[in-house]
């Protein structure tokens, strides 16, 4: 047994640092696989990044992944038809396999141990007939109370988990787990409500009207402000005229997620008309000015090439508006939609003013739409 204490104070820091660049290189492919949950756009590409990328990231024998098929949002996820089009083996529902893995994770905590010394019915149900890995972890898949699934990763190394090991960064991969599922479980129902457009991802202008009720009452309820850009691509009809309706698309995407990518999570994006969108956001009049700011530099500087590799010069015109809301649902409604008339406007008047810019109307229609 070695002393710590004992050994020299050069091996000691070597040690250290082996330990700390170990760390950093365990957490930054993490962080990959995380983006790549993250950025999920449907259940396929999420079950892919578990089942492809995570194991060859971690050098993994296998990846099991467990989901209650009673949990509301994972319900259609996981209906017979929807798994059948997926086809993965490694994805179980059955009733036994989830008793199994909850008697396993006492307390919600994950499990670890040799998959060969628990009892047929347990190994059965999350490794079927083959050979079970040499060491496993299974993680609980929770928010709050509500276990939703089980992740079990599995080694060939039969001391890669055991007994004593710790499992903070596991455990804390199993929560972004959690919540990438429940993104994409509210996509893949976004999808299937026909609110979401399959051109670039977005929500519909349908989707849009619906949440810009839903935040005006909260904005009622929590004397919020709200605000919103309507973003126009400049001069889109040529870009189709010159390089095609093909490209034309691309562009379409690309400016799509530009813009997703300048507003925060709980701000809802939408694709509003063919090269025009529209985003509700949290925040007051000088918020959205920054955000507009933001998309407006950030799709000047987009990379978009068309196929002969040249680059493809992209600008957007921005009108924005925001309202502070009160009075009945009914009121705060109307302001609403005066918000997003005037933020239309506002659009048009980038466009009179030379395109690529951002406008608000004057101060007055502002402070009018206070009272
Ligand atoms: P402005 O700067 O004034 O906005 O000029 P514009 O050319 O962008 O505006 P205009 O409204 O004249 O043209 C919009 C174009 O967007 C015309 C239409 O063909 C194109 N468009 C709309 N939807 C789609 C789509 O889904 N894909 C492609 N490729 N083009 C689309
Ligand atoms: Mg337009
Ligand atoms: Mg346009």
């Amino acid at each position: 047994m070695t002393n710590l204490a004992q050994t020299p104070l050069s091996d000691r820091l070597r040690s250290l640092v082996d330990t700390v660049q170990h760390n950093e290189r365990t957490l930054r492919r993490f962080q990959n696989v995380e983006l790549r949950l993250i950025g999920a756009q449907d259940f396929g590409a999420f079950l892919d990044t578990l089942f492809s990328h995570l194991p060859q990231e971690f050098s993994l024998a296998s990846v099991t992944l467990w989901l209650d098929a009673r949990a509301p949002m994972l319900l259609d996820l996981i209906e017979p038809v929807a798994l059948r089009a997926l086809d993965h083996a490694n994805l179980k529902t059955s009733r036994e396999g989830g008793l199994a893995a909850r008697d396993l994770c006492e307390e919600g905590r994950p499990w670890l141990g040799k998959p060969g010394e628990l009892s047929d019915m347990v190994r059965q149900a999350f490794f079927g007939a083959a050979p079970p890995p040499a060491s496993a972890i299974m993680l609980p898949l929770a928010a709050g109370d509500t276990v939703s699934g089980y992740l079990c990763l599995g080694s060939d190394d039969p001391a890669r988990f055991g007994d004593g090991m710790a499992t903070d960064i596991l455990e804390r991969f199993a929560s972004i787990v959690t919540a990438s599922l429940d993104n994409v479980a509210h996509r893949e129902r976004l999808k299937q409500l026909g609110m979401t457009d399959s051109l670039t991802g977005l929500a519909n202008r349908r989707y849009f009207d619906e949440r810009l009720r839903e935040e005006l009452m909260r904005a009622v309820r929590y004397g919020v402000p709200v605000a919103c850009l309507f973003i126009d691509i400049d001069s889109f009809k040529r870009i189709n005229d010159t390089y095609g309706h093909q490209t034309g698309d691309r562009a379409l995407a690309v400016v799509a997620a530009c813009v997703r990518q300048q507003v925060r999570l709980g701000d809802t994006v939408a694709r509003y008309g063919g090269e025009e969108f529209a985003a509700l956001l949290q925040g007051d009049r000088s918020d959205a000015l920054a955000v507009a700011e933001r998309v407006r530099l950030a799709v000047e500087r987009l990379d978009l090439h068309d196929d002969h590799g040249q680059r493809i010069a992209l600008t957007v015109s921005i009108g924005v508006a925001a309202r502070r809301v009160g009075g009945t649902a009914a009121e705060a409604v109307s302001l609403g939609r005066e918000m997003i008339e005037e933020a239309d406007r506002a659009m048009f008047q980038a466009k009179r003013n030379g395109r690529n810019r951002i406008e608000a109307l004057g101060k007055l229609a502002g402070d009018q739409a206070g009272h």
